[in-house]
């Protein structure tokens, strides 16, 4: 009597929690086109395990075949939805042969098996574990993944409903397989059903938090890139060098040791976009920035500041000797070989002025002042040379 008075508002809250996932998911593939393949997947995983839900809430003393048959199998297909969302949204091949073979050998199992109440124990470890396998196979398959888009932390958060449930479903099969006598097959007579609707109630908050968590993610990363990147040629926009150059400052400030900052100017390269047009123009810039961020240490900062003009900070670089050596190191990369542009082989050259950042600066645009300084010396000098600033 009183598990019905819990059960009640129970089911129907569970019933309301689940509409509402199922809407936000139409509603998110509606908004994001690019996700929208795995967000309407993800709203078919959370609608067939509503459905699955709504025909265990049948089970009775009938024992009727979609309520104890039926119901295993929604969810089972509701678990291929959410795989199948997770593929589309990570991009991941299809592994629609390994699920098929899981959904066939389960769904075949569970149909010989019944409704009937004698071979329930059976049902529950088919259903269970054809469940429990799924989510093993699609945290395994998803995990690489997750840690290249968002670092092993991010990915452990996002893992952990998946492993809850395999984790739940792997000792219910335990208990289950230890005596089989007793089936644990979720029933409307039983109190098991208040755990049935709780551990939706809990399990479907999790599995929604870290779908939407991934999709948020990607965005936030999607957007920075957008606002701090050139599109030209994908180095750091003059935003970006602003921020890093601060943060550069900082460092220094705090450790002792400076930086050194390059400046450097492609040279006549007016003259290239007259002779070879604009767009000739253009792949050369994305030349010179491919050349630049090949030949530069990962820790360096390689930023394209102006039109035809690209900034690098080298880091922890306290010798003027050392940051010269390798603006000449980066000279020599950007003019080594013509830029071929269709069937045109254009020459590049480039000048670069080499600036420390000193004790006597109090800002960075000392720095930049005196890079700028050696810049134009390396331009009157000739061109196609470095110029360092010599206090
Ligand atoms: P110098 O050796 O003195 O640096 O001569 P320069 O011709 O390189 O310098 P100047 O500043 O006179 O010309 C820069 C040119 O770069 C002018 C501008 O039209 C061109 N430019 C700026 N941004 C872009 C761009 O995004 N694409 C292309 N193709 N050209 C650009
Ligand atoms: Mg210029
Ligand atoms: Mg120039």
């Amino acid at each position: 009597m009183t598990e019905n008075l819990i059960l009640a508002p129970l089911v129907l809250l569970v019933g309301a929690q689940f509409t509402l996932y199922v809407l936000g998911w139409l509603l998110c593939g509606l908004l994001i086109a690019d996700e929208r393949p795995a967000a309407w997947c993800w709203a078919a995983f959370m609608l067939l395990l509503a459905v699955g839900m709504v025909l265990a809430a049948q089970r009775n003393e009938t024992r009727g075949w979609w309520a104890y048959v039926g119901s295993a199998i929604s969810w089972l297909l509701s678990y291929a939805m959410l795989n199948r969302g997770l593929e589309l949204f990570l991009r991941l091949p299809g592994w629609d042969r390994v699920q098929v073979a899981i959904v066939a050998v389960t769904t075949a199992a569970l149909v010989c098996i019944g409704p009937s109440e004698a071979m329930a124990s059976w049902r529950v470890l088919f259903s269970y574990g054809g469940l429990a396998l799924f989510m093993l196979v699609s945290v395994l398959r998803a995990w690489p993944a997750f840690k290249v888009e968002f670092g092993w932390k991010l990915a452990s958060l996002l893992a952990i409903p998946g492993v809850l449930i395999v984790a739940g479903f792997s000792v219910r099969l335990a208990q289950q397989s230890q005596n089989m006598d007793r089936s644990l097959e979720m029933h409307q007579d039983s109190f098991a059903n208040i755990e049935l609707l709780l551990n939706y109630l809990i399990s479907a908050a999790l599995f929604n938090f870290s779908m939407l968590g991934m999709l948020l993610t990607r965005f936030v990363v999607r957007l920075r890139e957008l606002t701090m990147r050139d599109p030209l040629t994908a180095a750091l926009n003059r935003r970006a060098f602003d921020q890093e150059l601060q943060r550069e400052w900082r460092r220094a400030k705090r450790s002792g040791i400076g930086f050194a900052l390059l400046m450097i100017d492609v040279d006549h390269f007016k003259h290239i976009n007259d002779e070879h047009g604009h767009p000739a123009g253009d792949a050369v810039l994305a030349e010179v920035a491919r050349r630049l961020r090949q030949a530069s240490r990962d820790t360096d900062v390689v930023a394209r500041i102006g039109g035809e003009e690209f900034a690098v900070i080298l880091q922890q670089t306290t010798r003027i000797g050392k940051a010269v050596e390798a603006a000449e190191r980066l000279r020599i990369v950007i003019g080594a070989q013509p830029v071929a542009v269709g069937d045109r082989s254009i020459v590049v050259h480039a000048s670069i002025g080499v600036a420390l950042a000193r004790s006597v600066d109090v800002t960075p645009s000392g720095v930049i002042q005196r890079a700028d300084a050696a810049l134009y010396a390396a331009k009157t000098a000739g061109r196609d040379r470095v110029a360092a600033d010599t206090p």
